[in-house]
């Protein structure tokens, strides 16, 4: 095995991409749902009832338009999580997110797909799948129009 005889090289460049995208209308009333109601909408499908979270245009299993939105959860079923030691930058808010935290697979009642999210771990022991957890909204005033309008869910006991 040889040994490299120089350093690698580093080049240092400075980016700045900012970006916006349209939400479309289904995404939108969701996230304003969110906000102003604390209320977690979805899309039903007409024709095979598919309900998905967050909301979509076109249904995922058959294809067809959606236009039906529908209230779920903020109840729902952990259906498997992670407690998080190590630091990483949060892509949310591009700063580095405070460890221990808890992320969570959650199928939210009514619903059909899985909403993966933040769990409060205060009390980390009573994570478990199968545990019913409840969304926990951030303050009005602090809301910013984003899933992190959902603050966490919190374990149901
Ligand atoms: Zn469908």
């Amino acid at each position: 095995m040889s040994t490299p005889k120089e350093k690698p090289l580093y080049i240092s460049i400075k980016t700045d991409l900012p970006y916006a995208y349209s939400a479309g209308r289904p995404l939108s009333r969701f996230l304003v749902a969110l906000r102003d109601e604390a209320k977690i909408l979805a899309s039903r499908c007409n024709q095979c009832s598919y309900v998905l979270v967050p909301p979509r245009a076109f249904c995922t299993q058959c294809h067809k338009l959606t236009p039906e939105l529908v209230e779920v959860g903020p109840r729902g079923t952990l259906e498997t999580f992670s407690v998080i030691n190590f630091p990483f930058i949060d892509p949310f808010t591009g700063l580095e997110r405070p460890v221990p935290y808890g992320y969570g697979i959650i199928k939210l009642d009514g619903c059909d797909n899985l909403l993966p999210h933040f769990l409060d771990i205060s009390d980390h022991t009573k994570l478990a799948i199968g545990q019913r957890v409840e969304a926990v909204f951030e303050e009005k005033e602090n809301r910013t129009t984003a899933l992190t309008d959902i603050k966490h869910f919190r374990v149901l006991i």
